[in-house]
């Protein structure tokens, strides 16, 4: 088959490699529909994940369709069409038990494995480990594009976002970052009635995708920030601030908007240091979350979709053809010079 390979540093290529085979019982192996890029690839290959070895094939959000199974698996059969997410549960393990297969203990403490720990999703095939406790079937009538995205960013909005800041009906929530992830906090605060949704970014572009997400208000970052949400909030700051870029200036940023009794829920995945100004902060009485997803609300995003009460396709802004990635890697890595959310990779 073919697949996308990482071979170190800024180096990938769409390249031919052995056929995925049913290795343990739980496994299945699922032919590749449709598949996307996350921003966590492009991070791999810059470099910044060095538990991903050369010669690993990229890739952990997908649709795809069942070819084989293992001896134990009895809920899947071939021809099911499943969404394929980011994050493997055993069912078994502690984390798991406590609904927090993010941290599953016997994938090696980390959910997180597709392109990663082993063979990834970018690919015309693919094994999937644990598969009945980790697979969820695609209703009849569902697209793969209205439910690709629930394999990572959706739910990382709603779950590490929403979620954990507790938003509650009433609340005013600004978004730091306007990215996919951001998005989909966006687009997911509603479901908890937050009342005003306010999206901060640099980019205008990004802001305009903010607003049919859902955002009733947008700031630039580069105007007056502080200002701006003093005069929506009474000068009180916002119940909610959610961090979806990943660096230190906008978790401070969100520790300073934050109103007394706030929630900084943290999304973003950090490279850097940032400070934590406990001076200010200790009187404050908030709590500050981090968190990565751990995919256990799909079935519920799944029946949003469903019944049309989430539009999770509006991420996907440009469709390849699945060997057609190397030119959608170009496309994303270069998002905001092609106004692109996400691709869609068709086999
Ligand atoms: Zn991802
Ligand atoms: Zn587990």
């Amino acid at each position: 088959m073919k697949a996308l390979v990482y071979h170190g540093p800024g180096q990938k290529s769409w390249d031919d490699v052995p056929d995925p085979t049913v290795t343990d019982p739980t496994d299945i192996v699922v032919q590749v529909d449709t598949s996307t890029i996350c921003g966590t690839d492009l991070h791999i290959l810059k470099g910044d994940v060095p538990t991903v070895e050369q010669g690993r094939l990229l890739g952990h959000e997908a649709v795809g369709t069942v070819v084989a199974t293992g001896a134990a698996v009895t809920s899947l059969a071939e021809g099911d069409r499943v969404i394929i997410p980011a994050i493997t549960s055993c069912g078994r393990c502690a984390n798991c038990k406590r609904a927090m297969p993010s941290h599953c203990l016997a994938v090696g403490g980390v959910g997180w494995i597709f392109g990663h720990l082993i063979d990834g999703l970018q690919a015309e095939y693919a094994r999937v480990p644990f598969a009945e406790t980790s697979v969820h079937k695609v209703p009849e009538g569902v697209t793969d594009t209205q439910v690709l995205f629930l394999t990572d960013i959706l739910p990382t909005g709603y779950e590490v976002g929403v979620r954990n800041g507790r938003v509650k009906p009433g609340d005013t929530v600004a978004v730091v970052g306007a990215g996919p992830v951001g998005l989909a906090a966006i687009m997911t605060c509603g479901l908890h009635g937050a009342s005003r949704v306010i999206a901060i970014d640099k980019a205008a572009s990004r802001l305009e995708h903010a607003k049919q997400f859902g955002a009733g208000y947008t700031i630039n970052a580069d105007d007056d920030v502080d200002a701006a949400l003093a005069e929506l909030t009474d000068g009180q700051g916002v119940d909610v601030a959610i961090e979806a870029v990943g660096v230190p200036e906008t978790f401070e940023t969100c520790a300073r908007i934050v109103r007394p009794g706030g929630v900084v829920a943290n999304i973003g995945v950090h490279g850097a240091s940032a400070t934590l100004h406990l001076e200010e902060l200790w009187i404050k009485n908030i709590t500050i979350t981090t968190g990565l997803v751990d995919t256990v609300t799909v079935p519920m995003l799944l029946q949003l979709v469903r019944d049309g009460r989430i539009r999770a396709e509006m991420f996907g802004t440009h469709d390849f053809a699945l060997d057609k990635i190397m030119d959608a890697y170009d496309v994303f890595a270069n998002a905001a010079e092609h106004n692109a959310l996400k691709v869609v990779l068709k086999r």
